[in-house]
């Protein structure tokens, strides 16, 4: 009895200590790719300004994107968006320009010793512009009504345990009928990576893994869990 009582116990630390995090290791990993992508020498801070809108603007009024050429199909969890209304992608982009404005310099590069910004300003300014991308890309940030309790937060909640957890594997998941797997997410940080390119002198410099594959660590873990969802 005692043995079970611990195993519950490290169960629930295991399941805890992941829990911390919610939803932001999803936006600052899919925003560290793309600075490794860049060569862009700015790792934390970068992973930081990917929760910057979330944690200190608070201005989820603006994290949606309701787009009516869409297909849309209609469902008991939800209801399709009636107007077109994306201030997501208007955020991004006001942040991308902004972006451009700043000195971007790389701490590495032997330039920026000599320029007086080391700050990484500029991919500060691109790890915010992410979050209302990838944002934009959420299932339920692109239809309305639905419950945020029973669907939206389960959903994100279920890729954020794929991030935390370092999977890489072709995972999909499931939640009130919509659906999310990994190639699409690496498919965003493409999607974003080229507006990034088009819209800024920089240039991908490589293409490194969103996550890495699913080791034993990662499988221990995933093993932990299911058995934790079990006992508790
Ligand atoms: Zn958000």
């Amino acid at each position: 009895m005692k043995k079970a009582a611990f195993l519950a116990f490290v169960v629930f630390l295991l399941i805890h200590q992941s829990a911390s995090a919610w939803q932001w290791e999803t936006h600052s990993t899919l925003a560290e790719k793309v600075c490794r992508d860049f060569n862009c020498s700015c790792i934390s801070e970068i992973r930081d300004a990917a929760v910057i809108p979330d944690r200190d603007f608070k201005d989820n009024i603006n994290h949606h994107c309701y787009n009516l050429s869409i297909p849309c199909k209609p469902s008991k969890y939800y209801s399709c968006p009636k107007k077109n209304s994306c201030p997501a992608i208007e955020k991004m982009e006001d942040w991308l320009s902004k972006s451009q404005n700043e000195n971007g310099c790389n701490r590495s590069s032997r330039s920026c010793s000599k320029l007086s910004d080391t700050s990484c300003q500029k991919w500060k300014d691109i790890g915010i512009a992410s979050h209302y991308f990838f944002d934009s890309k959420v299932f339920w940030h692109k239809v309305q009504g639905e419950s945020y309790s029973d669907c939206h937060e389960p959903f994100e909640a279920a890729v954020e345990k794929k991030f935390e957890s370092g999977d890489g594997s072709n995972w999909t998941i499931e939640q009130c009928g919509a659906e999310e797997n990994y190639s699409n997410m690496v498919g965003y940080v493409k999607e974003f990576e080229n507006i990034l390119e088009n819209s800024s002198a920089s240039q991908k410099a490589q293409d490194t893994p969103l996550l890495p594959e699913c080791g034993w660590r990662c499988k221990l873990r995933n093993w932990v869990r299911i058995l934790g969802s079990y006992i508790i």
